[in-house]
């Protein structure tokens, strides 16, 4: 009967887990169908450009979480973002926005690359392994991979995966935990990155979250120079997130598509209306969940099967960790 315990998605969640079930003796299999660390803190460079298209900063309001950040913070691997953060109000108006937050250095996958290094070299994630398939019962777990190969038999499983691609996998061998995963709602976010070849204006502040006027729906919630955050040596490189309402309408739009709306969007709101020498847009399919569990994870004892992911709890990186870290206790302990 195999004992170990694969965890399929090395994001947040799946290696808060692995550092919890690892430090409590557990055998622990990593799988990630990332080619690198990342997830949604993904870092996507271009040239002398990085952009953090997907989560842009993190939160530690939890005392696991602070001292893991506290961690990462003394190993290199983030850093306290005490950048100049306002709301530009629908009425015109800009207000300070003065939270304490942290990314990762030097782009926000080094969170995620921090914490994988961490981990003992028996349990160092497999990039590039999707896990297809799940067959087997209670106790014996299998995972086929992305061609039909046979990724090994497991005693037990978490699954530290977007709402929707646990159902996908769960669906014949767990119907009952498929159905409570439905129940969540991650909405999407087009991404546009931006990079100038020269400095650009000092517009005033460095990031932006973008009010909605009343009912309206606006085209970008978040505006950041990414290029001003610590570790990122100053390149003007900027990102752009499209609001959940107007992602959603665009959505099967392609790349090339979105791009003008989105870059005319942000030149209204910064004033920067150069030529960007760079520009790309990505589509996050499942980017923050709309609409939570809010039980902190879900378990099956009988089964063997965790799930964990910010959409069991709320719409916040530090969640995804949280969700992770307690589902491992339970599991650990178990
Ligand atoms: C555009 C955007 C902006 C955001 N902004 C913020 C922010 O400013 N602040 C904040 O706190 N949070 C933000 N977030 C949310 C934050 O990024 C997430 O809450 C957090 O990263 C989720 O971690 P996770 O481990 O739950 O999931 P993920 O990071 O999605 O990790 C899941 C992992 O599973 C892997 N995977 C999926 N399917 C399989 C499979 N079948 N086999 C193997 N591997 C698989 C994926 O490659 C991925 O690495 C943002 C997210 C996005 C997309």
């Amino acid at each position: 009967m195999p004992h170990a315990i694969a965890i399929i998605g090395a994001g947040l969640a799946g290696l808060a887990a692995a550092r919890r079930l690892t430090a409590a003796g557990r055998a622990v299999s990593l799988f990630d169908k990332g080619r690198g660390p990342g997830g949604r803190l993904s870092t996507r460079r271009a040239g002398d450009w990085r952009f953090d298209h997907g989560g842009q900063f993190v939160t530690a309001r939890d005392p696991a979480f602070q001292a893991v950040m506290a961690g990462l913070l003394r190993a290199g691997h983030a850093a306290r973002w005490d950048g100049r953060i306002v709301r530009l109000e629908s009425d015109g108006g800009i207000s300070p926005h003065p939270v304490e937050r942290f990314v990762g250095t030097p782009g926000m996958n080094g969170l995620i690359h921090g914490l994988a290094a961490d981990l003992p070299a028996a349990c160092a994630p497999r990039w590039g392994t999707r896990v297809a398939a799940i067959s087997g019962g209670p106790g014996d777990w299998h995972l086929q991979g992305e061609d039909g190969g046979d990724l090994g038999h497991f005693g037990r499983l978490v699954l530290a995966i977007p709402a929707p691609q646990v159902v996908e996998l769960l669906r014949i061998p767990a119907p009952a935990l498929a159905e409570q995963a439905a129940a969540a709602i991650l909405a999407p976010c087009w991404a546009l990155m931006l990079g100038f070849a020269g400095p650009v204006p000092d517009i005033g502040w460095d990031a932006a979250f973008i009010a909605a006027a009343g009912g309206e729906d606006r085209p970008l919630s978040w505006i950041a120079h990414d290029g001003a955050k610590p570790g990122r040596g100053g390149a003007a490189s900027w990102v752009a997130h499209a609001s959940p309402d107007w992602s959603q309408r665009h959505l099967e739009e392609t790349a090339d598509q979105v791009t003008g709306p989105l870059r005319a969007a942000f030149a209204a709101a910064t004033g920067i209306d150069a030529a960007p020498a760079f520009i790309a847009a990505h589509r996050w399919r499942y980017a923050l969940p709309s609409r939570p569990l809010r039980d902190g994870f879900l378990f099956d004892e009988t089964l063997g099967i965790g799930v964990a992911g910010d959409w069991c709890l709320d719409a916040r990186a530090e969640a995804a960790f949280l969700s992770g870290h307690h589902l491992a206790g339970v599991m650990g302990a178990a």
